[in-house]
């Protein structure tokens, strides 16, 4: 392997104690600790698992964590009206409903709902136009968690050539928004491009959100390149015994290691990224709702 390996999971790690330290530093300075309302509806195993760890991370970066915990049969307007509770709840700084809901709610509707300054998942239509306007907005937290790594490494990203293969509302578009607006030059690839390999070719930043196992091989990798894999599959792993898995991304690891010059892997690579991120957007809308100045290096 010749490329560098962004360890994101250090990162992350790295991400919390800075935002550990900056939530103390407003403790002490102004009396306020930034909360955290999650609202997860049914009993959906993954979103569980996914609600305790940010429960956990919360109150371990020294914020409040507040679980809403709904039966699968909730109404609607019960969803909405809690959601409305929260918005007005001083301590509640960040609301985050975990998707995806029961197919009785209206996804879109409680996600307009929620305060756009406490949405800090930052799917609310409001942050998805400030964000495409170059304006302060809250940030979807995966691409922040990539554009954080791609900072560190590259110091500044103006006038790099940057391909986003993907383009959903959670992870392609913002990413491909935070990209340009660091100056870099963006193409946006999907499902209809032609010759993807080529465009693939072409970039300085690689950055996969497709969602399909190992998609992207070593030879669709511009040498010295920065690969970033957002793709979490699962395949199976007969090696490790039968019927088991194991975790990959969108990239063909192996082989684009030994071109690229940077990447992350999978798993360990953004992943762990998200959920430290989620509390640096946390500590942002806190910071902002008093009108203290943005949390320094947790912001895109
Ligand atoms: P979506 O399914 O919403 O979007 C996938 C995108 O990939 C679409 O834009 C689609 O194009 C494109 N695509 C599909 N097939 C191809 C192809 N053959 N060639 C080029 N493009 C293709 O997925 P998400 O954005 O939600 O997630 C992408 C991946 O990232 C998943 O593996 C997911 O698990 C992972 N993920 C990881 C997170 C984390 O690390 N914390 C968080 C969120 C997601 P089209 O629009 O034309 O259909």
């Amino acid at each position: 392997m010749n490329a560098k390996l962004i360890d994101g999971k250090a990162f992350a790690a790295d991400v919390r104690a800075r935002v550990a330290e900056q939530v103390a530093r407003l403790k002490a300075d102004h009396g306020l600790t930034p909360g955290l309302a999650v609202v997860l509806v049914g009993e959906d195993p993954a979103s569980q698992v996914y609600v305790r760890n940010k429960g956990k991370q919360t109150v371990e970066a020294g914020m409040n964590s507040y679980e809403h915990k709904l039966d699968v049969s909730t109404p609607e307007a019960e969803l909405l009206a809690l959601v409305e509770k929260l918005n007005a709840d001083p301590a509640v700084h960040g609301i985050l409903v975990q998707l995806p809901l029961p197919d009785h709610i209206d996804e879109a509707k409680v996600l307009a709902t929620i305060d756009p300054a406490k949405d800090v998942d930052g799917f609310h239509i409001s942050n998805v136009g400030l964000l495409a306007t170059g304006q302060k907005a809250l940030v979807p937290c995966t691409p922040l968690g990539c554009l954080m790594m791609l900072r560190d490494h590259h110091g500044s990203l103006s006038g790099l050539n940057a391909v986003v293969v993907g383009r959903s509302n959670i992870v392609g578009k913002p990413m491909a928004q935070l990209l340009l607006r660091d100056s870099c030059t963006v193409t946006i690839a999907h499902s209809r491009t032609k010759d993807l390999a080529a465009v693939c070719r072409g970039a300085d930043i690689l950055v996969a959100a497709v969602g399909r196992p190992q998609m992207i091989p070593g030879d669709w990798v511009k040498p010295g390149a920065t690969v970033i894999d957002v793709g979490i599959n699962r395949i199976p792993a007969p090696e490790k015994g039968e019927g088991k898995t194991r975790l990959v991304g969108d990239v063909e690891f192996d082989s684009a290691a030994e071109v690229a010059g940077a990447i992350t892997p999978v798993p360990g690579g953004v992943g762990p990224m998200t959920i430290a991120c989620l509390l640096a957007n946390t500590l942002t809308a806190c910071a902002r709702a008093a009108g203290l100045p943005e949390p320094e290096g947790l912001t895109a």
